[in-house]
């Protein structure tokens, strides 16, 4: 099987922020391995905008020595990097003063696509937007691209939103959620809507409940200071968990096109009840061995902030009315490991008598590790000895599914940065998505914030608070494990 590799147009893509991690370490391997494959147009060119004072000479070798670093050897060796340094240039610039400015302006080419990825700070994507339109270097073919976070709650979001809208259009606008871009997600809708098998299942009927885990073995480490006025609902649920669970529960969009698509996760954000007290649990890793605890780690001593976050959550539609989703997601936990699973019902009789035990198929899509989907279904056990029951995986781990290929699926950064340079804005963010998502986890976080009620403490390296385990066992259910 040979993958197809689609011609982009050629393009001019400025990174702001072009010296900082998330361009070293994502954005530039991440463009360096399409161009291994041979997508990066001939006169391509990413520019790295940051406030260092270098020339693209200094650019090169920085932007050498990570790719060096997060693109292991044995995957640099069929394109050498040079060329593809070859592609990069460098201005240095203040978002917020003058400087650079005109430079910029200078280099940027007519009749190609102009896109503007901001991998800085939200402080800075007014300034950003408001000096690309003053310079004219962004006209109304030009894209931007905006990280997470955006805002910290509705009102910050909405005002995110009016700043970028004074310059650009929404359809000029990226927001990334780079679970979107990764390969199980978008095999998640060609499976429900590429298939019959599924679809007619897909409702409260026949599903019991879903549950969706990201699970995380790392603590805050050094983002202590920033994470501890996030939070796990912050920093993870308002934008991928919900990401995920949308793409669940939407209802077939009458075409894969970024509205249609988007129109129907926003039903299903709008359909969300409030989550009441007693079905959410927020829980803080404590210390252990030689391993601080959460609060060690965020250098605050009464930190109140959620490492860890489970909740059952209804959404309120003919769909899926009765069947809960469960989400959870946390640091310092046993695995790393991110599985969506549907949990189909009983069947609704046993012909086999209680002695064959309970079963149930499952479809599991991993995230990771492993990307791919099992859907568990029950057969004989063989040999004599009457009807016993045993559940089997029918496995699609992509890697063993789809040979070597499969090992190489593009990152999640690399599919939707082609995607900016497309046009294509399926897969990501609409603005008021994502101030829909804020105005349902607001409610929550202001409540109990007010309250000042601790998290719940969990040992590091377990499944989190005893307290999520009780969430599930109070509806007879439970979670499923967490493994790599
Ligand atoms: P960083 O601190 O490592 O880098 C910041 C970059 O911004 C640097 O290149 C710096 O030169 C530039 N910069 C800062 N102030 C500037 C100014 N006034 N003018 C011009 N350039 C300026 O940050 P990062 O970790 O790369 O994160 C960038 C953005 O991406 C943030 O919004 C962050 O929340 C988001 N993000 C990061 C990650 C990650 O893994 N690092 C993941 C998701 C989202």
């Amino acid at each position: 099987m040979v993958s197809r590799v689609i011609p982009v147009d050629t393009f001019d893509l400025v990174i702001f922020g072009g010296t900082g991690d998330l361009a070293r370490r994502k954005i530039l391997p991440g463009l360096y391995r399409r161009f291994q494959a041979g997508q990066m147009p001939e006169g391509a060119r990413i520019i790295g905008a940051a406030r260092s004072e270098m020339d693209a000479e200094g650019y090169r070798a920085m932007i050498r020595e990570a790719i060096e670093e997060f693109v292991p050897e044995e995957k640099r060796v069929n394109a050498p990097l040079d060329g593809f340094l070859a592609q990069l240039d460098y201005v240095a610039i203040d978002a917020t003063g003058t400087g650079g400015w005109d430079r910029l302006a200078e280099m940027m080419r007519a009749d190609v696509v102009r896109a503007f990825y901001f991998s800085v700070g939200p402080a800075l994507f007014g300034a950003l937007a408001e000096r690309l339109h003053d310079h004219g270097i962004a006209n109304e073919q030009s894209r931007i691209v905006v990280e997470k976070p955006f805002g910290r709650d509705l009102e910050s979001a909405g005002k995110l939103n009016r700043t970028l809208a004074q310059h650009f259009d929404e359809t000029q606008i990226y927001r990334i959620d780079h679970y979107l871009g990764k390969e199980t997600v978008q095999n998640l809708m060609a499976v429900r809507f590429g298939n019959v098998l599924f679809e007619p299942l897909w409702n409260s009927q026949y599903v019991d409940h879903i549950q969706i885990t990201v699970a995380e073995t790392v603590g805050i480490g050094g983002r202590g200071s920033y994470y501890d006025k996030s939070g796990a609902m912050r920093d993870m649920v308002q934008n991928h968990l919900m990401q995920l669970l949308c793409l669940i529960a939407m209802e077939p969009p009458s075409r894969f096109e970024p509205d249609s698509v988007r129109d129907e996760k926003l039903k299903v954000i709008r359909a969300l009840d409030p989550v009441r007290p007693d079905d959410i649990v927020r829980g803080q890793y404590a210390a252990s061995g030689d391993t601080g605890s959460y609060r060690d780690d965020a250098d605050n001593p009464d930190s109140r902030t959620e490492s860890f976050i489970a909740l059952k959550v209804n959404v309120s539609n003919w769909r899926w009315a009765g069947t809960p989703f469960y989400l959870r997601t946390g640091k310092r936990l046993k695995a790393r490991a991110s599985e969506i699973a549907v949990v189909f019902k009983d069947a609704p009789h046993s012909i086999f008598g209680e002695e064959a035990g309970r079963h149930r198929n499952i479809l599991s899509i991993r995230l990771q590790p492993n990307e791919g989907m099992t859907l568990g279904v029950t057969i004989k056990e063989p040999g004599p000895g009457g009807m016993r029951l045993i559940d089997v995986p029918l496995d699609m781990t992509f890697a063993d599914a789809l040979g070597p290929e499969g090992e190489d699926v593009p990152d999640a950064y690399e599919r939707l940065i082609m995607d900016v340079i497309r046009g294509n804005q399926t897969l990501f963010m609409r603005g008021d998505e994502v101030e829909a998502a804020w105005a349902w986890t607001d409610p929550m976080i202001e409540a109990w914030e007010e309250d000042g009620r601790r998290p719940c403490s969990y040992e590091p390296g377990s499944t989190g608070p005893e307290e999520a385990q009780i969430l599930m066992h109070r509806a007879g259910r439970r979670w499923r494990e967490i493994k790599t």
